[in-house]
């Protein structure tokens, strides 16, 4: 896990923690009449707060064909990424990350607006500044001029920014309903950034997100994709759980609504028959959409496992039911989830592999870890692969973990007997069958056809319950004896 970012003051920001290509390229447009650079957004906001830098984003009063003109002169290759917006990508000679380059903007629909209007130049940063989502967000920072402080160069505020990093607070950027209403996926970037900074959106900004989630219907999937597998894979995910789970998701993940409701329905007070039954089920029932966010962030931070975790009790409102004695049951509810899973991976965009990866762990997540015998153990194996078998156990872990304070005690015990299962399936000779189709040919006397797969698979059979058998010799030998039943 990440440490957490300092509290109290903000850092001097100093030039020299800037990589060698972001340096020389801000000098470049330093250089030039007109010219200058800064950086912003979140590189400003992490070295502010000693974290590591995803990326230096440069901003420039100078137009995109002058950027492009310049860096090329300093030995940029200069990539139009998205020069209708102003946005050139820098790749330094040198080697190192690719630099963003921006032309300050007045208006516009910010860059990835579903109908951006036409984009106007400035060279005022502070209304540049002001069309971005948090103030944390919207500072600027010109290292390579004189400045008054104890840093290097200036730093441009207009917001607020530094006040709100040293409260650890998130607050839009002017009137927050109209903020987040302008584009929904601010909602998303909210809990998206909580969840990795640590900070807490400040109540009006909160209030707004909860107003303007619905609009997430009209954001394009891909861009909701992208911050939820950044939420999911973040640090403090728990402590925007309530968040992610009752404003967020239900508009992010269309059928996530299906958990929502269900948890609505039962807590809502209830004057039928079933009362009683309803009032104990309120003391001991876990609320199924809080428990998947939980078990998402009790995972280790990959993404299929926290994508499993998230989705792996979709099913659940379908499959409710009271057994005759009254008991809540969800029969099924792995192999439901399973599709629902799929479901929602698609609509979110989600790549084929990774989607097939989170529906398989949800379909097997009930899976008997207690009572597995060891050649249970091996088929587990090689039905989802090592990495598939030990993310089902990190997953049935975080489950458990997320369900009760005690945790699953035996763990050890069941990590221990996969490792053998996995050591035995994939001990040389142990994985793939030691005799194949043309010796099934030749020691039965047949022809290719659909026999020939039938033997090997029972072979396959023999050896996951009994290793010891997969050399040449005993399936030669079981081959002319025909004992592979
Ligand atoms: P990270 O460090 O994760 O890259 P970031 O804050 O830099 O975080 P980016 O998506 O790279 O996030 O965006 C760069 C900057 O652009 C942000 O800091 C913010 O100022 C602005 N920005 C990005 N998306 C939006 C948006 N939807 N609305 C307004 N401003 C945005
Ligand atoms: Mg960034």
């Amino acid at each position: 896990m990440a440490a957490p970012a300092p509290t109290g003051a903000p850092r001097a920001l100093s030039a020299a923690h800037l990589p060698t290509a972001v340096a020389r390229l801000c000098r470049a447009l330093e250089g030039e009449e007109g010219g200058a650079a800064y950086v912003v957004g979140g590189a400003v906001r992490d070295l502010l707060l000693g974290r590591p830098t995803r990326d230096h984003d440069v901003a420039t009063p100078l137009v995109p064909e002058r950027v492009a003109e310049v860096l090329r002169r300093h030995g940029f290759d200069v990539v139009p990424t998205g020069v209708r917006f102003g946005t050139l990508t820098a790749v330094p000679a040198e080697g190192g990350a690719p630099v963003e380059v921006t032309t300050l903007r007045a208006e516009g629909g910010y860059r990835d607006r579903r109908h951006p209007e036409r984009v106007v130049w400035t060279t005022d940063v502070a209304t540049d500044l002001g069309r971005r989502d948090f103030t944390v967000n919207a500072l600027a920072w010109r290292p390579f001029v004189a400045g008054p402080g104890p840093g290097d160069g200036v730093l441009v505020d207009p917001y607020g920014g530094r006040r709100d990093l040293a409260r650890r607070r998130l607050r839009a950027v002017g009137e927050p309903e109209a903020r987040l209403r302008e584009d929904p996926l601010r909602v998303a970037r909210l809990f998206r950034l909580a969840a990795e900074l640590g900070f807490r959106p400040e109540a009006a900004t909160a209030r707004a997100a909860r107003h303007a989630a619905p609009d997430l219907a009209y954001v394009a999937r891909e861009r909701v994709r992208d911050e939820l597998d950044r939420l999911l894979l973040a640090p403090r995910l728990a402590d925007v759980m309530a968040d992610v789970a009752r404003v967020l998701l239900p508009h992010a993940i269309p059928l996530w609504r299906e958990l929502t409701a269900f948890e609505e329905s039962r807590w809502r007070g209830s004057l039928t028959a079933a009362a009683l039954v309803d009032r104990r089920l309120r003391v001991d029932h876990k609320p199924v959409d809080l428990h998947s966010v939980l078990t998402a962030a009790l995972c280790p931070p990959r993404p299929v496992l926290r994508w499993a975790a998230l989705l792996h009790d979709l099913g659940k409102p379908r499959t409710f039911a009271r057994t005759p004695s009254g008991r809540v049951a969800f029969h099924g509810h792995e192999a439901v989830g399973a599709e629902m899973a799929r479901e929602a991976m698609r609509d979110l965009r989600q790549p084929t592999r990774l989607t097939e990866r989170v529906a398989a762990l949800v379909a097997v997540h009930l899976w008997p870890w207690e009572e597995a015998s060891a050649a249970g153990l091996r088929r587990l194996v090689r039905q989802l692969g090592e990495e598939g078998a030990r993310d089902l156990l990190d997953l049935h872990r975080a489950d458990v973990a997320a369900s009760t304070p005690l945790g699953w005690p035996a763990y050890e015990a069941a990590r221990k007997a996969l490792e053998e299962a996995v050591a035995q399936t994939a001990a040389p000779g142990g994985r793939r069958l030691a005799v194949d189709g043309r010796d099934v040919m030749r020691v039965l006397g047949i022809r290719p056809g659909p026999r020939v797969g039938e033997v090997l698979r029972a072979l396959g059979e023999v050896v996951l319950e009994r290793p010891e058998e997969n050399t040449r010799e005993r399936l030669l030998l079981r081959l002319a004896e025909r004992r592979w039943r």
